[in-house]
């Protein structure tokens, strides 16, 4: 699994919906990729703050475009 392969599997991957083949190389790519470890706690952080009052506070665009931000810092 690369980068670009994680960040589109991230949700199925926080998830828990991932094929378990799948999961497992995620879970290999993140121990050895400090960026894609970064992206995940951010992805998570966005999850928790929808999950916590039970409402969807943000939309997929207002998660997509986080999700994106951080890429892009992550990748300069
Ligand atoms: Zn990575």
């Amino acid at each position: 699994m690369d980068c670009a392969l994680l960040a589109s599997r991230i949700h199925e991957f926080l998830e828990g919906t991932l094929p378990e083949a799948e999961h497992e190389a995620a879970l290999e790519h993140l121990a050895e990729c400090h960026a894609c470890e970064i992206v995940l706690a951010e992805t998570r952080d966005v999850a928790d703050l929808v999950d916590d009052d039970g409402h969807t506070a943000l939309t997929n665009d207002d998660r997509s475009r986080m999700l994106g931000n951080v890429i892009d810092e992550v990748a300069e």
